[in-house]
């Protein structure tokens, strides 16, 4: 079979089917608490799930919908907790025959395989409405820094590149993957922190090649240093079309090139030119688009980034709602500027619209609200023949009203209570008014310019 990024669609398809076999039958179905009680409540064995279309069956979820009542402890849940007799169990392959070996000749040395696969010993934070950790095993970090070589070598770096990263020093998707990276092609790396003194400082003591830095950071950064023999501007974070030339204005002749990924995965995705889109490992995550609004798969547009992850312990992820959403389908045919035929995530990445921030009237802080998990409270609610969710400037400056109108079937006193409180309760906001209306106020509230009558408007 050819290399990683020049696999046909189905020898693709074959090795993301076998990997999403694993992933199901021997870690997420039985060892991640969240995910175990998720097959469950859908009445569907983890081990049934064998291919892309029989996940596309399960309804995608995020944050919310792990962290229900906004408490950041629950993302625990997704974490696999193993114990070794079920690691025997389960695991598959060279690895059972490995963990066996390793349990005959020795107790200890078993446990620490079965560690390797399935303890976290490194976190990093993740999150939009809340903050949570995302955890990764010894054998995960393995995994993260073989996706950092592929891309590197997507960048067009190679192990005699030299890194200096202005990205701040935290724990952190962007400063975690690229430090793995950098270890993964074998290229030599200083983590300085943000503070362009202290770049300036990196940049007179190592040849560097290369300047890692984020994409709102660049400008000024490079407008600060002296950048001598650094050819290659390298944006962590998906930057604006502005941003983008700005950027390579302030660069002069140097490479302006960007690496992006959602932060709760544990990769990020690299370009091989300006805007070629996010060459993804289809290997190690499998990347589908929904609908923003209804978590439905979209055919060929775009829609929210969701993503699986294949051969991950720790957090691992199952049609996970990034929140990022992407005007323009995946490409799937072979990229033209490299050649390489894994699938690409449009370049120009934005948040979901229906993550919002919002001055909430009746609280003192901003608050980030998903109306997604809103609307999730409403949606299915058998006395409710009809309802909208509307974010509408407050009368007061700078702050919003969280506004909810509902058809009631029933009891009016009755459906309108009742979505107070699931609202409060799932998505851990307050509303500032629940209305009770008629279908015809309804529909006239919506939006007509949308054909697929929104449920959830923001008028600013
Ligand atoms: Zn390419």
């Amino acid at each position: 079979m050819p290399s990683w990024d020049r696999r046909t669609p189905q020898q693709q398809a074959k090795v993301r089917d076998a990997a999403l076999r694993r992933q199901l039958r021997d870690a997420v179905g039985p060892f991640s608490p969240f995910w175990r009680g998720r097959f469950t409540a859908l009445r569907v064995p983890a081990a049934s799930v064998k291919t892309a279309a029989d996940l596309a069956k399960l309804p995608a979820v995020g944050e919310r919908d792990v962290c229900p009542s906004g408490d950041p402890a629950d993302a625990a849940r997704l974490v696999l907790q193993a114990d070794e007799a079920g690691f025997a169990l389960h695991a598959y392959g060279p690895d059972l025959r490995k963990a066996l070996v390793h349990r005959l000749t020795g107790a200890a040395r078993y446990r620490r395989a079965v560690e390797a696969e399935t303890r976290p010993t490194t976190f990093h934070f993740a999150g939009r409405g809340l903050r949570f950790p995302v955890a990764s095993t010894r054998n995960d970090l393995d995994l993260v820094a073989r996706a950092g070589a592929r891309a590197w070598s997507v960048l067009g770096l190679t192990p005699a590149d030299v890194l200096v990263s202005a990205v701040p020093v935290a724990a952190s998707l962007d400063h975690v993957f690229l430090s793995y990276a950098a270890l993964g092609a074998g290229a030599p790396a200083l983590f300085p922190g943000a503070d362009p003194a202290a770049v300036g400082d990196a940049l007179r003591m190592v040849p560097a090649t290369v300047l890692a830095v984020r994409p709102e950071d660049a400008v000024d950064v490079l407008s600060a240093l002296d950048l001598g023999g650094v050819r290659t501007v390298l944006l962590v974070g998906a930057p604006s079309e502005e941003t983008r030339t700005a950027v390579a204005e302030a660069a002069g002749d140097r490479r302006v090139l960007a690496l992006w990924g959602p932060g709760e995965g544990r990769v990020m995705w690299a370009e091989c030119a300006p805007g070629s889109g996010w060459h993804t490992y289809p290997d190690l995550d499998y990347v589908e688009l929904v609908d923003p609004e209804t978590g439905a798969t979209p055919n060929g547009a775009g829609g929210e980034v969701t993503v699986t992850q294949l051969g991950f312990k720790g957090s691992a992820l199952l049609r996970w709602r990034t929140g990022d959403v992407v005007a323009e389908g995946l490409a799937t045919d072979a990229c033209p500027k490299c050649g390489r035929t894994v699938p690409r995530v449009p370049a120009e990445v934005s948040t979901s619209h229906l993550h919002v921030r919002v001055n909430l009237r009746h609280t003192d802080d901003e608050q980030h609200v998903d109306l997604r998990a809103v609307a999730g409270a409403l949606a299915g609610r058998n006395d409710l023949a009809g309802w909208l969710v509307e974010v509408v400037p407050s009368p007061r400056e700078h702050e919003s009203d969280l506004v909810i109108l509902v058809v009631p079937t029933g009891d009016e006193t009755e459906a309108a209570v009742g979505a107070y409180r699931d609202v409060r309760a799932v998505a851990g906001v307050t509303p500032s008014q629940v209305v009770v209306v008629t279908p015809e106020e309804l529909a006239a509230r919506r939006p007509p310019a949308d054909t697929g009558a929104p449920r959830v408007v923001v008028r600013r």
